[in-house]
């Protein structure tokens, strides 16, 4: 089933949304990408005369009521966003006579599903090594089972439109779907686009096809990295990783951001880039600052050269010019993750060479596709997110989608 062939009137409709918005001290929004991404879906239903039941997480309470990260206080912003006053139910698994009160138009929106563990599924307060782990695991996936059906109990249809938790088998991203039969539960618009984008990337690869990988590991990427080594011409290591490379090339990376425990990996990385004739290019100077701050003193140096005291916080002029020339020559172009500290404007310029790159490729006929949390805020940052092909709202859903996994959240609707 389609989102566009259904339709929602009179039905009672349940939606798995990503309002995970970064939020300040007061609780205000500081960023509602997410909230706008999901309108298309969540208007549709309405428009149709169906009524709405959002659910959601925000952040890590990790199965414990945590008021800083209530969706209370998003309320009046998906008030506005919608155009209609929004419901609040307190207690996600307890919302059976709010969801059934509901009339056609009107929208209810649940507390925070990761109040509760059953969301996650994974025990809490229990060690992994400890003998009673696979037990209280066990009996945790039961909980899941039931906090999905209540979920379910709520409404006629589900839909899943949260891109960003797809590779979670989360209760509401996937446990859920096997209480809808197939005619009653599919993804929302935001999950279609975000899809049709991946497929863009993976099905019909212009050449050459360049990968930046950015921001601060290498291992949190390796998995992305070594998958993509079999589909790119050119992959782009930039960011923190550039030093975990210089250092396992014999460098000296003073301060720098190095994982030192992964040069062999590095060294690994390198040598498969040679087998597979994958063009691997690798900082060769940086912007190196003597602290970790917007108004440290900086000089450039080469990467294999950082003096005692001083640490790389972003790409030098040498490797941004390197990495344009890359990225300008493309025809497909996906980015993961800053070449600098891009928090501070200071050492924003790595990041703003592949973005100006980026751009200028696109208006040449390139695909570009950019994701992750913090390439997405570097490119809302410099105002240029509308000049790239696609900005992803996924950050580990993205990219283990283009590593070819299935994802859980969409496996669970599409089967
Ligand atoms: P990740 O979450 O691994 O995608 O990393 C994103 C973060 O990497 C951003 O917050 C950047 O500030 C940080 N980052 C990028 N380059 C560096 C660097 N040279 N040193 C320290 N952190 C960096």
């Amino acid at each position: 089933m389609t989102i566009d062939n259904f339709n929602f009137k009179d039905k009672k409709a349940i939606v798995r949304v990503d309002f995970n918005v970064p939020l300040d001290e007061k609780g205000n929004i500081t960023d509602d990408t997410r909230i706008r991404g999901a309108l298309p879906t969540l208007k549709k239903i309405l428009a149709d005369g169906g009524s709405l039941i959002i659910m959601s997480h925000m952040g890590k309470p990790k199965g414990k009521v945590n008021p800083k990260m209530s969706l209370k206080q998003i309320v009046p912003a998906v008030s506005k966003a919608l155009g209609v006053d929004v419901k609040f139910a307190d207690d996600a698994a307890n919302a059976s006579e709010a969801a059934a009160a509901l009339k056609p138009g009107e929208v209810l929106l649940l507390e925070n599903l990761r109040f509760h563990p059953e969301e996650e599924g994974k025990p809490v307060g229990i060690d992994k090594e400890d003998p009673a782990y696979d037990q209280a695991k066990k009996e945790m996936k039961e909980r899941q089972k039931e906090f999905a059906k209540k979920l379910a109990g709520y409404a006629d249809v589900y839909v899943n439109d949260a891109f960003g938790t797809a590779h979670r088998k989360h209760a509401s991203t996937a446990v859920i779907a096997d209480y809808f039969d197939k005619n009653h539960k599919m993804l929302g618009y935001l999950m279609e686009k975000e899809v049709n984008a991946v497929d863009n990337i993976l099905s019909d690869i212009k050449r050459p096809f360049t990968a930046i990988m950015g921001g601060s590991k290498v291992s949190t990427k390796i998995g992305i990295i070594e998958n993509l080594m079999d589909k790119v011409d050119n992959l782009i290591l930039c960011g923190g990783m550039t030093y975990t490379f210089a250092k396992a090339k014999g460098g000296n990376v003073g301060q720098s951001i190095c994982e030192t425990d992964k040069l062999d990996l590095a060294l690994d990385i390198i040598r498969k880039a040679k087998e597979k004739g994958v063009n691997l290019v690798l900082g060769t100077d940086c912007v190196a600052a003597d602290a970790f701050s917007n108004d440290a003193n900086t000089k450039v140096c080469s990467v294999m050269d950082i003096p005692e005291g001083w640490e790389g916080l972003d790409a030098g002029p040498e490797t941004r010019k390197l990495f344009a020339e890359t990225i300008r020559g493309s025809k497909t172009i996906l980015w993961n993750g800053p070449a600098g500290v891009f928090e501070f404007d200071n050492f924003t310029a790595g990041s703003r060479a592949i973005a100006d790159a980026i751009v200028e490729a696109t208006k040449n006929g390139a695909f570009s596709l950019v994701g992750g949390g913090d390439s997405v805020a570097c490119i809302n940052k410099f105002g240029l997110a509308d000049e790239v092909s696609y900005v992803s709202t996924g950050g580990g859903a993205l990219l283990e989608a283009i590593e070819g996994k299935v994802l859980p959240g969409i496996a669970a609707i599409k089967g």
